[in-house]
């Protein structure tokens, strides 16, 4: 069966025939499969937004999709950014100012845990959904560290590896990530199924 991922990112497509390759005959980007479309994320909740995403381009294309829907949790900050991670600081993908915007509210914060998390959504074009999430645990340092990665990376930090995300190398982020945890959950739900 021909699974098409709702995203053009390059390195989340990578990760996702890795881990999801055995069980899908084709696994296409929307560009791959000429679709152009953007859903409007106007969900309360991370799998609300990844639902919204998957059913879209399930019903667009006739086939399966499978989206997902991330960002950073803070416990001080009652969960935010969350949902709202990409444009914390108000610009959409303004990783700088997102950055500065978490140093300035964590200002003197002794409570500096958070996670990651990732929702993932799989639609049929027959209506069957499964879903799963995965969650990545650290806590939000007082500078940057690194340069790989993205978004929070260099504030995120991994206490029990004494470093930041944006320290890690691809490969080592994409075997811990959020990402690779919620996908792993997914063929756990798909295999049982
Ligand atoms: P997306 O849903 O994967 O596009 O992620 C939304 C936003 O959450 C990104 O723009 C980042 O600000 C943040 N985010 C999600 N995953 C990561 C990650 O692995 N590292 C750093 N930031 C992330």
């Amino acid at each position: 069966m021909k699974l098409i991922i709702a995203s053009n990112n390059t390195h989340k497509l990578i990760e996702i025939k890795a881990i999801l390759g055995d069980h899908f005959g084709e696994i296409l980007s929307m560009r791959e499969a000429g679709i152009d479309h953007e859903t409007v994320e106007d969900g309360e909740t991370f799998l609300q937004n990844a639902l919204k995403k998957a059913r879209e381009i399930a019903e667009i294309s006739g086939c399966c999709a499978l989206a997902d829907d991330s960002g950073l949790c803070v416990d001080a900050l009652g969960g935010a950014p969350g949902i709202y991670s990409a444009r914390f600081a108000g610009v959409h993908g303004d990783d700088e100012a997102n950055n500065d915007l978490l140093l300035e509210k964590l200002s003197g914060a002794a409570d500096r845990r958070a996670h990651y998390t990732c929702a993932m959504a799989l639609v049929y074009p027959d209506g069957r959904e499964l879903t799963a999430e995965g969650y990545l645990y650290g806590e939000i340092g007082t500078e940057r560290k690194g340069s790989n990665g993205f978004g929070y990376d260099p504030l995120f930090i991994l206490p029990e590896r004494g470093c930041t995300t944006a320290e890690l190398s691809p490969e080592e982020k994409n075997a811990i990530s959020h990402r690779a945890n919620a996908l792993h959950e997914l063929v756990r739900k798909l295999e049982a199924d």
